[in-house]
């Protein structure tokens, strides 16, 4: 007897529709987790839908490792046979499925690709500099070296960071849980194929490289970050926790949403230029709880993903496949499309009202969560999922 098959209809409308077609990393209770591509409102097992082992694995580093040619293939290949009868055995509702982190993440690494964004924490973290932004900001795509470990799905609990804080008025700095935890709305791009060491990634070919892109929130203590960061940068502050999202949207499926960067001026040097510089027109919101607070543009950011890449191995500095480089807080010109409560609440003395209750930084109990969409072929537009955490109270280190 065949195989029973299903024919899978999805509304042109839906953000998981043809046009996008994700990759996940899901299992169903007792079995181990497997890659998978999410249509509508069902996960689609790719190994039983293509017949191809290189999906019967616990992460996507196995696939983006095969390179952008086999990238294209694959996506046509999914949507042909989504379009044809679906084996049964091959879908599963999404209520039925645990989501897991799509990719193994090798090296992760910071931007801060918003000019509005770096220029608000100018005047917040050296309110008495001339000049918001530093002198080599319009030059390079600043970013430091961030911890991968604590790369988290959506949905994992994050508990609040004790460190070292020291306020300019304080005699010594103290020990204690963060007293300003906050987050960042981002985009991470996941490095589908490296370079090797000593071969940097040329601007123009960028795209080869990039294999798609998650939600991001970086979860920052700014009172940890504010004491610890100068000259070298953010460390504690920052590496307790990031969370991305469960779907890799592919940079195949982003073509409509291709825009072009903001004017760069003054000029950036040649390794930087690209002939056509490209964005990407991707709109977020950040929901706290359960009320959206802001809505950052990512069409607004100033540094683009192929010349983050390009700074990122210009020096020669190798890349893997994994490797996850995120843009920087989002934020546009607006107050209400600022993408950290930092920003938001103008450094915690502005506060805004969320379900009646003025508020600044994070307290423990709030669950924060991060949604996009991208316009996609025709009227369709394109969904990223979610990236949701709640935060757990300080667990004291003495006692763990
Ligand atoms: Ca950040």
């Amino acid at each position: 007897m065949p195989a029973p098959t299903v024919h899978l209809s999805v509304p042109e409308d839906d953000l998981f529709g043809s046009h996008n077609l994700p990759y996940g990393v899901y299992s169903l209770p007792g079995q181990g987790p497997r890659v998978g591509t999410r249509f509508g409102d069902h996960v689609i097992d790719l190994g039983a839908l293509l017949h191809d082992d290189t999906f019967a694995r616990p992460s996507l580093n196995e696939f983006m490792a095969q390179g952008h040619e086999r990238w294209v293939e694959i996506r046509a290949a999914i949507r042909s046979a989504l379009a044809a009868e679906v084996p049964q055995e091959a879908v599963h509702p999404l209520a039925d499925v645990t989501l897991h982190l799509p990719f193994e993440v090798a090296d992760y690494v910071d931007f801060y690709a918003s000019e509005h964004h770096a220029a608000n924490l100018g005047r917040l973290f050296r309110p008495d500099a001339p000049q918001p932004l530093m002198p080599n900001w319009k030059h390079l795509p600043v970013g430091y070296h961030g911890r991968s470990a604590s790369v988290v799905v959506s949905g994992t609990d994050i508990v609040r960071p004790f460190g070292q804080r020291k306020a300019p008025s304080d005699p010594a700095p103290v020990f204690g849980p963060s007293v300003r935890l906050d987050i960042e709305a981002e985009l991470g791009f996941v490095v589908g194929t490296g370079n090797p060491l000593g071969r940097p990634i040329d601007v123009e070919r960028a795209e080869e490289h990039i294999f798609g892109v998650v939600l991001f929130n970086d979860w920052s203590a700014r009172d940890i970050q504010a004491w610890e960061y100068v000259p070298l940068g953010p460390n504690l502050g920052k590496s307790f926790a990031s969370t991305v999202s469960p779907w890799v949207v592919p940079l195949l499926a982003l073509r409509e949403a291709k825009i072009a960067t903001p004017r760069q001026d003054p000029p950036v040097l040649p390794y930087l230029a690209l002939e056509e510089p490209w964005g990407l027109d991707i709109d977020l919101e950040v929901e706290w709880n359960g009320q959206v607070v802001t809505r950052p543009p990512y069409a607004a950011m100033y540094w683009s993903p192929a010349q983050m890449l390009a700074h990122l191995t210009v020096n020669g500095a190798p890349t893997r496949t994994g490797d996850l480089f995120a843009s920087g807080t989002i934020s546009g010109p607006d107050k209400e499309q600022r993408g950290a409560f930092i920003e938001l609440t103008w450094g915690g003395t502005e506060p805004v009202t969320v379900g009646g209750v003025p508020r600044t930084f994070l307290e423990d109990g709030d669950e924060v969560v991060l949604r996009a969409s991208a316009p996609g072929p025709g009227r369709t537009r394109l969904g990223f999922g979610e990236a949701r955490g709640r935060i757990l109270p300080a667990r004291d280190v003495k006692e763990s």
